[in-house]
């Protein structure tokens, strides 16, 4: 997985849209991939290594913002297919 596959499949997926802060529309993937940790009781504090979904994300050049887009939406985890989901 690189910046440009992950760039080519948000354009098969129509995700160009521009960016929902400042309306420019220049962004750059950013190298490597992040998860996302789904934590549905804080009381527990934060767990680290509980459940989490990979993202690529994407910064607008222009103000910074941040999206995140899951890999498994986008068919991008190949060796780690969570099938758990249910
Ligand atoms: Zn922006």
């Amino acid at each position: 997985m690189n910046r440009e596959e992950i760039a080519n499949k948000l354009k098969d997926k129509g995700a160009t849209k521009a960016c929902h802060r400042c309306n420019k529309n220049h962004f750059s993937v950013l190298d490597g991939y992040s998860n996302l940790i789904l934590q549905d009781d804080l009381s527990k504090g934060l767990v680290i290594g509980g459940p989490s979904v990979p993202v690529a994300l994407l910064a607008c050049n222009n103000c910074g913002a941040i999206t995140s887009h899951a890999l498994g939406a986008l068919g991008l985890l190949k060796d780690k297919e969570d099938k758990s989901n249910g």
